[in-house]
């Protein structure tokens, strides 16, 4: 087993360890890896291990894997990163799941121009959580009406919520944020959508996340190493 295919297994088993002690099967927290900066080979070797989703940031870079890694065809892509306009279609066209929507615009564009014969492409609302100015997302009151607006969208499927965390929040903090998002969740439920989806908790707040409800979590740095954004 490589370093790697051993992190993995590590990230695999914390999970099935935070959703026990939150009292959840762990089949209810679905791992995204994300590869952003990392080779495609490492997320070959990732999969080789038996990982099939997996999260990336930047349209352009993950256009190139998803060139490199063609033959793994079960391979379920989610973009957690901002979607420019200029970028839309080949989101559209490859995607499975974009978790990161925080306009109304971007939504459509990606429903007009995802492919009739695929299914709906999956999608969250980003929201930023706790209103830092440098964060995507939509502000937590407004969350709800762009949410039910975008589920009505033919070619797009409204799974749920997504949020970053603040990276220097402490653990009361994050509970805060976590609990506030699944209110909001319920909010959305209750405005007649059908959503289950909660995305989020990443490397550092994994445990935290799944205590509060997390259905997927996006975990990089601790199965691929630490990110160097200078290459
Ligand atoms: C990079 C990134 C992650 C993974 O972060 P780690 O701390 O490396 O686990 C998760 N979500 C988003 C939106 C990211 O940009």
């Amino acid at each position: 087993m490589t370093t790697l295919q051993q992190n993995y297994r590590n990230v695999c088993s914390n999970i099935a360890r935070a959703a026990a002690e939150a009292g959840r099967p762990s089949e209810s927290v679905r791992l995204v890896a994300v590869g952003k900066t990392f080779p495609a080979g490492d997320i070959r070797e990732v999969y080789a291990a038996g990982q099939r989703d997996f999260g990336e940031n930047y349209i352009q870079e993950w256009y190139e894997k998803t060139e490199d890694l063609a033959d793994l065809s079960d391979i379920v892509w989610h973009i957690i990163g901002d979607v420019q306009s200029n970028k839309t279609k080949f989101v559209a066209e490859r995607a499975h799941w974009v978790h990161t929507i925080g306009r109304l615009k971007t939504a459509r564009r990606l429903s007009v121009q995802r492919p009739y014969k695929m299914p709906p492409l999956q999608v969250c609302i980003e929201v930023n959580i706790a209103g830092e100015a440098a964060k995507h997302g939509v502000a937590p009151d407004e969350a709800v009406a762009l949410a039910c607006e975008v589920a009505k969208l033919p070619n797009l499927k409204m799974r749920g919520l997504m949020c970053v965390a603040k990276a220097d929040a402490g653990e009361a903090e994050l509970r805060e944020a976590f609990g506030r998002m699944r209110a909001l969740l319920a909010e959305l439920n209750a405005a007649g959508v059908v959503a289950d989806v909660l995305s989020m908790g990443m490397s550092g707040d994994m445990e935290i996340a799944v205590a509060c409800g997390a259905t997927h979590v996006r975990i990089g740095s601790a199965i691929f190493g630490r990110r160097d954004y200078s290459k």
